[in-house]
């Protein structure tokens, strides 16, 4: 039975995750919902070039309105 005293940590109740320790690494808002994605820039083409599209390797963790906001590509595992 779970009881919650005086003595009971204050601050995660009705936050319930495992991952409750982890914040978006694109915004820094500790949030559930965060997906490991690469990140990626495009470049608006130019006169003298095409459009480029870059996907970073490096994997970060983002929230639901960075994902909808920002280009990314789902990481893989
Ligand atoms: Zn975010």
């Amino acid at each position: 039975m779970l009881q919650l005293g005086p003595d009971a940590p204050r601050g995660r109740l009705g936050s319930v995750g495992a991952m409750a320790d982890t914040a978006c690494e694109s915004c820094g808002d500790p949030t559930d919902g965060l997906l490991a994605v690469h990140r990626i820039y495009i470049e608006a083409a130019t006169s003298e070039r095409e459009e480029r599209i870059t996907r970073l390797d490096e994997v970060e963790v983002w929230c639901v309105p960075c994902r909808t906001i920002y280009p990314h590509q789902p990481a893989a595992g």
